[in-house]
């Protein structure tokens, strides 16, 4: 390889980087004129945080904060820290960015995270500080999750993140072929980057509208090892796409994205499910899930990898082993379509068609923001504080909707939508 070629790689990449941090900025945030950004993310993604600062002051941020963690300081604390610490969170810094999305600062997260970084330690000390952090991580989460503010998640391409996708490829080209999935998806690469997410968008609202109006009481999801009947929540309302915050902005929560997703109904799931790829749950890779439900519980689980991981999962609370999410996604999507496992569900949920245990979205219902946690629940919403993410569509998986006379109607033949 010649310099001249080199630095036209070079060049090219810059200018890629300089499109997604604009990708970001202006479909991502939707970033209004004079508002705050509060900005987190992995210390190796500084190239790309950076394009994005500049970005955001140049759509008029009135302040960006970037708040860095470094992944090789997680590490000393599950080394060297007391038996005490993994009870503990920075509850302080949660409630200070909660004050800030309070006052109308938009959110960004960097993803790109070593999804391996924690498979070596105490699973117990994982689980204890996961639970801490998302405890004091709560009234932050609320205000995101319920769209008070405008919001986004972004990727980089970190060294740790590529190895995992390309173990057998040399570092730096393994960080290359990433960032290539990474800017092709985040249709980085399309001629007018921004008019490219506005035919996406318009092209998932077609969908988003289409099953809001058809008003399914159930999904029946059928294949290889599936025959899962997912009952839809009561008022529940399809999503996918470019969201309107609370706040009138209108912004893409994920970059990537290709599903339309709602809430099921928190008791009236029933059937088996066989997952389609591995889940990497915290450096933990989860393979060939097999699980029974009835009526909303998961009731028998097992894997042929991961299998105490998951379990730990399932009883973390009483939510935990019921669902919070179903989302559609063809087996045609530009990610799927790649062949790679990216181990970051960002990428691996725009994959395939998708079901989370935990946690439900309060916007996946008719009117949600204005409903109280005892309308929710009365709806068949599930609460936890696990929302994950593992993947049952695939190009053998077949889906139909199912009104509330019982009458069918073909939405995926092959996992294609019909
Ligand atoms: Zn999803
Ligand atoms: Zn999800």
């Amino acid at each position: 390889m010649n310099d001249l070629h080199d630095a036209s790689l070079a060049a090219s990449h810059a200018a890629r980087l300089d499109r997604l941090a604009e990708v970001a900025v202006r479909v991502g945030l939707g970033l209004s004129h004079g508002q705050e950004l509060v900005i987190t993310a992995p210390l190796e993604s500084l190239a790309l945080v950076r394009r994005i600062t500049e970005h955001a002051y140049r759509a008029g941020a009135a302040l960006v904060t970037t708040l860095y963690g470094d992944e090789e300081a997680t590490l000393m604390r599950f080394r060297h820290a007391p038996e005490d610490s993994f009870d503990r969170a920075t509850g302080w810094l949660f409630d200070g960015m909660a004050a800030a999305y309070r006052g109308g600062a938009a959110r960004l997260a960097i993803t790109g995270e070593d999804p391996a970084l924690l498979a070596a330690q105490d699973p117990d000390k994982v689980a204890r500080a996961n639970r801490a952090r998302s405890k004091a991580y709560l009234p932050a989460l609320e205000r995101i999750v319920a769209f008070d503010i405008n919001w986004s998640i972004a990727s980089f391409a970190s060294p740790a993140w590529a190895r995992t996708v390309f173990p057998d490829l040399p570092e730096e080209v393994a960080v290359a072929r990433l960032w290539d999935a990474i800017f092709a998806a985040s249709r980085v690469d399309a001629a007018d980057p921004v008019a490219a997410w506005s035919a996406h968008n318009a092209a998932l609202h077609a969908r988003t509208r289409f099953l809001n109006e058809r008003r399914f009481a159930a999904l029946h999801f059928r294949g290889p090892g599936t025959d899962l009947r997912v009952g839809l929540a009561d008022d529940h309302a399809w999503l996918g796409g470019a969201e309107t915050a609370r706040n009138g902005l209108v912004c893409n929560p994920n970059i990537p994205t290709e599903e339309v997703f709602t809430t099921p109904h928190a008791h009236r799931v029933d059937g088996t499910v066989r997952s389609t790829k591995p889940l990497s749950y915290q450096g933990t890779l989860i393979r060939e899930i097999a699980v029974t439900f009835r009526e909303g519980r998961i009731v028998e689980a097992t894997a042929i990898q991961g299998a105490e991981v998951l379990h730990k999962v399932l009883e973390t609370d009483e939510g935990a082993a019921r669902l919070g999410e179903v989302a559609l996604v063809p087996h045609s999507s530009p990610i799927s379509a790649s062949g790679l496992l990216f181990f970051n569900t960002l990428f691996d949920e725009n994959a395939a068609s998708h079901i989370a245990l935990g946690q439900s979205y309060k916007t996946c219902f008719v009117n949600g923001g204005a409903l109280s946690a005892e309308d929710l629940a009365a709806r068949g919403a599930n609460s936890s504080l696990i929302h994950i993410d593992w993947m049952i569509g695939s190009g053998e998986i077949d889906v139909d909707g199912v009104g509330a006379d019982g009458t069918t109607a073909p939405l995926m033949r092959g996992g294609e939508w019909v």
